[in-house]
């Protein structure tokens, strides 16, 4: 099983590709997520994320890196690593390499404008983390997660102004990411803007292409 890292803005649909990658036997790691999950456990590490998270800035790379080093530390065998949200800056990627091989980099490209249209309509449980969409993927009941029966709630960094920046900020800062992993010869970009299905079978050939 190979290590792979997806790339692409906020929005581009990290999150539902992961979800069904681990279904494939990938272990996920979504930084993201250990961050809202810190905050919603109100720790320290959490207070101190919440505060560059809510203006839809990057948390400091030493933090990024103890949730990554702790992740890698718990997995027995290196055996197929799926990053997600992870490395967005050229001193991230860097200090993976030295600790994990990166097999294959997804790059998810998509526009601002979709982006923008896309977060502006998700929706989050804030039981079991399923994500929705009230334009493309709507819950079978208003407000409520078709998995676990949990509240469907807006995250705080999904309104437009703070998803716009979100954008800028990730594509300033992960140019440098992906040009590293493009020159390594492992990058992969797909057409984000299609349905998830589509996006998941492009994936999914990419990754036999390179796993045969
Ligand atoms: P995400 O769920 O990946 O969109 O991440 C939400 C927010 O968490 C980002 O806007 C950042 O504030 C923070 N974050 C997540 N992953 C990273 C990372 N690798 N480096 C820095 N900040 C991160």
């Amino acid at each position: 099983m190979k290590n792979v890292v997806l790339l692409g803005p906020p929005g581009a649909g990290k999150g539902t590709l992961a979800h069904r990658l681990q279904e494939e036997g990938f272990l996920h790691l979504s930084t993201g997520d250990v961050l809202r999950d810190e905050i919603a456990r109100g720790t320290p590490l959490g207070l101190l994320a919440k505060t560059y998270m809510d203006r839809g800035e990057l948390v400091p790379d030493e933090v990024i890196l103890d949730i990554v080093r702790s992740f890698l530390g718990r997995q027995a065998a290196q055996q197929g690593f799926l990053f997600d949200g992870f490395p967005r800056t050229s001193s991230q990627a860097t200090a993976l390499a030295q600790i994990a091989q990166v097999d294959v980099v997804i790059y998810l490209d998509i526009s601002k404008e979709e982006v923008v249209r896309r977060l502006s309509a998700r929706r989050v449980c804030e039981n079991c983390g399923a994500n929705y969409n009230l334009i493309t993927q709507p819950p079978k009941a208003a407000g409520q997660c078709d998995r676990c029966g949990g509240n469907l709630i807006q995250r705080s960094d999904d309104i437009p102004e703070v998803i716009a920046h979100r954008y800028d900020v990730y594509l300033r800062s992960s140019i440098p990411v992906v040009n590293y992993y493009e020159k390594q010869g492992v990058l992969v970009r797909v057409d984000a803007s299609r349905s998830p299905e589509r996006v998941y079978s492009d994936v999914i050939a990419a990754l036999r292409n390179d796993c045969p």
